[in-house]
This record gives structure tokens, sequence and C-alpha cells, in this order.
């Protein structure tokens, strides 16, 4: 008897056990995208999403002062060339622009584009802070978010079909047809208005993304600790795009969890700043005017 109660005893202990070990596992939210495959596949083929990504660009630069010619371009291209061999998709071609604008703000658009504001840059403390935010909208290229974005709005009848932007982007006509998608994809907010879930992907591909490139992943959750004092102490410097993530304090807590049980000792090695950061970071927090020049159209 007291046997057998000891065996029942030994079994709830294993089950309660195996339950807490589900429970834990289930409770992070990367589990989901764990070993995901990649690809253009139901979407806008590679041809088709650089011509609109190229397109899309013409409409930010009429919406946003591009800075030009500034040491900041070389530094930021850099960094994001590394971080973006080290991608998921390595071989497109990347783009990295700085945005002249205050509020702390990054987006990417579609085919390997890539905007930084200023305003990020003056905030971030360290190379591997701006890396994990690189790294994040490098995700959402990865991910192809942005693409989703597109034939969902085309699902919803925002947008003229999927076939008849094919047609539109390859058609040759480029001036009118694809242009036009593009302003509508930018002045509709479509493209990037991502789901609160492609914006955990984003941060978990980022999060592998910045250690592949040799960062130090405490980068990711220092930065998001950072957003996370921002949003409480000045919201309004939150740039619209970063304020619809989900709450910093969660990234940070998803982050965190992520190295513990997967990438222990990332957080302890690998870059975090460098000296060329520092120097043009006090470029920018000190408000001297990098020398730009307005693109024209
Ligand atoms: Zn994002």
């Amino acid at each position: 008897m007291r046997i057998l109660f000891a065996w029942h005893r030994t079994l709830a202990v294993a089950i309660a056990g195996a339950l807490f070990i589900s429970v834990v596992a289930q409770q992070n939210p990367y589990d989901k995208f764990r070993d995901q495959k990649y690809s253009n596949r139901g979407y806008l083929s590679e041809e088709d999403e650089f011509k609109l990504a190229g397109e899309v660009h013409k409409q930010i630069t009429q919406k946003f002062r591009l800075i030009q010619n500034s040491p900041l371009n070389g530094y930021i291209n850099t960094i994001g060339q590394r971080l973006a061999q080290n991608s998921g998709r390595p071989d497109i071609p990347w783009r990295f622009y700085v945005v002249d604008d205050k509020s702390i703000n990054a987006f990417a658009t579609l085919g390997g584009q890539v905007y930084v504001h200023t305003g990020l840059l003056a905030q971030a403390r360290s190379e591997a802070q701006l890396s994990s935010v690189l790294g994040h909208e490098i995700g959402h290229i990865v991910g192809r978010h942005g693409l989703q974005n597109v034939k969902r709005a085309q699902k919803y009848g925002a947008l003229a079909g999927l076939a008849q932007i094919a047609g539109a982007v390859l058609g040759g006509n480029t001036g009118a047809g694809v242009g036009e998608l593009a302003g509508n994809l930018i002045a509709g907010g479509y493209l990037m208005k991502h789901s609160r879930d492609a914006e955990r992907e984003a941060d978990y591909l980022g999060l592998y993304n910045i250690e592949r490139a040799g960062y130090n992943t405490g980068g990711m959750i220092e930065m998001f600790e950072l957003l996370n004092e921002v949003s409480r102490s000045q919201p309004d410097a939150l740039g619209s795009i970063l304020a619809s993530h989900p709450p910093p304090a969660e990234r940070a807590a998803n982050t965190r969890r992520e190295i513990n049980q997967h990438m222990a000792g990332t957080d302890q090695r690998g870059i975090s700043n460098t000296d060329e950061f520092q120097r043009l970071k006090a470029g920018v927090s000190a408000g001297q005017s990098p020398r730009r020049t307005r693109p024209r159209n």
C-alpha cells in the first residue's frame, strides 16, 4: 500500500513537473517563430517587391527629409549591411537611410529598405542598442511583413488586386501604376502597420540577427528599457510607428526570456559599444546639423 502511495506521489510529481515545463515553454511567445522558413511565395515576386520598394522610397523622400552625405550615412550603412549579411535575406539589395526627425522612430518598407530617425540615434546609448533596432527592422523584411500588409490591404479591397499590382509593376509603364500603388500604400498607412505578432517576430529575428553579427544581445533589452522609460517620461517623443509596437516592457521581458532559455551568455559577450558610435552620437545629440540635401525626384 505504502509503495503504491509512493508511486502515486511520484507520478503526481512527474505530471506536475511536466505541466510546469509545458506551461513555462508555452509562455515563450517566440516558440511559434522557431525554425520558420520565409519566402515570397504567395506574395509579389522578389523582382516586383524591389520595384515597388523603389516607388515607395520616392514617396518617403517626399514625406520625410533624408540626411545625405553625412558621416552618419556611412556609419548606419556599415552596421546595417553587417546585420543584413547575417539575416535571412543576405542577398537582396539593402539600403539604410537616415531621416532627419527628432521623434524616436525607425521603420522598414519592402525589399531591403530601412529608415532610422536621428531622434532614435540621439537616444540610443550604445551601438548594440542601435543594432537591435536595425535588426528588428531587417526582421520585418525577412519575415515579409510589408508584403503581408500589401496582401491584407488588397484582400479588404483597399488596393487593386495582387495580380493587377504585379501587372502594373511588371507592365513597364512604371510611373503611373506602381507609383499610384506606392502612394496609396503610404497614404493609407498600410505598409508599416504590422500585427503585434509580426512585431514579436521581428524582435525574435532581430535578436538572433544581432547575435550572429557579433553584438551583445543585452543591447536589445537595454533598448526596450530605454523605450519604456521614454514612453513614460516623454510619450510624445515616440514616433507613431514605434508607439504602435507591443509595450516595451513586454518586449524587454520576451527578449530576456529568450536569452535565458536559448542564448545563455550572449548578453555577456560581443560588441556593446564603439568609439565611432559615441563620436557620431555626440554630434547628433548636440544638434550639430549634419550636412544634408533634400533629395529631388
Ligand atoms: Zn516593428
